[in-house]
């Protein structure tokens, strides 16, 4: 076949799931282990470098070592099409047999299905070959920039089963995954220099909407290192933002309601709560957290701090300021946490 057929690099395995890729994660690991059962087509939509084309690949990867007997390919729409275009220009006979060619695999993955619309032959034979593969059980898998609803150019026919199987979207990443991804691709590309929570944070902050953006100014820092300054020189936009000192950035700007509100936020509670006397363990909390990062990062004093939250006792603003610093000695992922907040409000 001019097919080739190959491992990829992507795996379940190396694969990091969270919040907004869950329900993709999980559908493709169902798809890989059970193809052809229940959900036909799966149908995988979201925006660029948000991990579709990984999951796919992975499905692949997954099935030909679980499931040898089945024939399977994974097939970018590109080679698809150009595939299309080949037998188009020679007979009725090359279409046919390239048709049943397609129609010979078990389990079809189609990557980037929205190249496909607009594309009326193509429409015509893909069709084709969708309904062989509804009517013998066997799976199809497609990812696509759009949900089926929105993919303009398709026949309302093939639209409709689109949507017949398991649909399911990746989002944009949650601060949380992207700091995981981050992370585990400062392991991969073996970087050794330790990376401060800041500039963590702001990677993940900055390229939450696109895991390749993740991963190529990773590539940057490891392949120039850290302290190079050469770096700062070729790519200013990039590094130089990622490791100047954030803490000190933006502090002009920076206030005490400010900081509230994006604690309040992350504890659902309000300001005027932080502010009250209310001792809900949520309401406290929030109140203790924004009470030492107004003291660690504008490093008000503490009778001042006391005025700042709604007239309170200066004892008070110390207790507040040393459990969290307890906690944070005790709880490794608490201190993210207050990292990752000082982060953001320092990225605002
Ligand atoms: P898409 O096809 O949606 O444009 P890709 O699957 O090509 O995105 O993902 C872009 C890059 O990011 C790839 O290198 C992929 O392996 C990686 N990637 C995306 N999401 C994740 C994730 N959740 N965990 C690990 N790597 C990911
Ligand atoms: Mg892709």
């Amino acid at each position: 076949s001019p097919f080739a057929t190959k491992k990829y690099s992507a795996m379940f395995e190396n694969f990091i799931e969270g919040e907004s890729n869950k329900q993709a994660f999980l559908a493709s690991k169902m798809i890989a282990h059970n193809p052809g059962k229940q959900y036909i087509p799966l149908f995988i939509y979201g925006d660029s470098g948000l991990g579709k084309t990984h999951l796919l690949q992975a499905i692949y990867n997954e099935v030909t070592d679980k499931k040898p007997e089945l024939k399977t390919l994974f097939l970018t729409s590109e080679s698809l099409i150009k595939r299309v275009v080949d037998v188009l220009y020679k007979d009725h006979d090359a279409i046919e047999s390239f048709k049943e060619e397609l129609m010979s695999y078990d389990v079809l993955l189609i990557d980037d299905i929205q190249f496909l619309a607009k594309k009326e032959k193509t429409n015509e034979i893909f069709f084709t070959i969708f309904n062989h593969f509804i009517e013998n059980n066997k799976q199809l898998v497609f990812s696509s920039d759009k949900s089926p609803d929105n993919l303009n150019g398709f026949d309302k026919r093939i639209i409709t089963r689109f949507d017949m199987g398991l649909t399911t979207s990746i989002k944009t990443l949650d601060f949380e995954t992207a700091v995981l991804i981050t992370k585990a691709e400062i392991k991969i590309q073996g970087i050794r220099q330790s990376i401060s929570y800041e500039a963590l944070n702001y990677l993940a902050t900055y390229y939450a909407d696109d895991v390749r953006k993740i991963k190529g100014s990773i590539s940057k820092i490891s392949f120039w290192g850290i302290q190079n300054e050469v770096v700062k020189e070729i790519d200013m936009d990039v590094i130089s933002t990622l490791f100047k000192d954030v803490s000190t950035a933006n502090l002009g700007i920076l206030n005490v309601k400010k900081v509230k509100e994006i604690v309040g936020e992350k504890y659902g509670v309000s300001v005027k709560s932080i502010d009250g006397k209310a001792r809900t363990a949520n309401i406290a909390n929030a109140r203790h957290l924004s009470m030492y990062l107004v003291k660690n990062i504008l490093n008000h004093s503490l009778s001042q701090i006391g005025t700042e939250f709604g007239g309170k006792d200066h004892t008070t603003v110390i207790n507040a300021v040393n459990k969290i610093e307890n906690l944070m000695n005790t709880d490794k992922n608490f201190k993210l946490v207050v990292e990752v907040l000082k982060t953001k409000i320092l990225s605002k």
